[in-house]
């Protein structure tokens, strides 16, 4: 199965995203993946192949979230950081929200994000 998964990491996490992904190319590589702007173009700088959408303060976590809303999306890995102000933060909700509405896995840790990769990877093998 071709995993739609969406990527957003707020800047004080953009470190954990890149090491997310590289730790999980081979996953990965086999998904389909959107990104915020900025998030996109450092999982971009590794070689992946990237759906970039707007940097997330422009409206890039609305536009994850219409994605999911609309069954386009599988999972979302989406590194907050809670230490930081964020003015986009009513878009940041209403993502969250949205993946409870529908069901959509969302981790917001790299600990959760490699759990759910787990379970997918075990209910859909290769
Ligand atoms: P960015 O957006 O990837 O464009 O930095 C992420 C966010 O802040 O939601």
């Amino acid at each position: 199965m071709n995993i739609k998964i969406a990527l957003i990491a707020h800047d004080g996490k953009k470190p954990e995203m890149v090491s997310f992904v590289m730790n999980n190319r081979d996953f990965l590589e086999e998904a389909t993946i959107y990104a915020t702007g900025t998030t996109g173009s450092k999982i971009e700088s590794e070689g992946f192949e990237v759906n970039s959408l707007l940097s997330g303060p422009l409206g890039g976590d609305a536009q994850i979230a219409a994605l999911l809303a609309t069954g386009q999306l599988d999972m979302v890995v989406f590194f907050r950081d809670p230490l930081d102000k964020h003015p986009h933060e009513p878009d940041v909700q209403m993502l969250m929200r949205l993946c409870d509405v529908h069901n959509i896995p969302l981790a917001t840790n790299p600990k959760t994000a490699y759990y759910i990769l787990q379970g997918i990877s075990a209910v859909y093998p290769k």
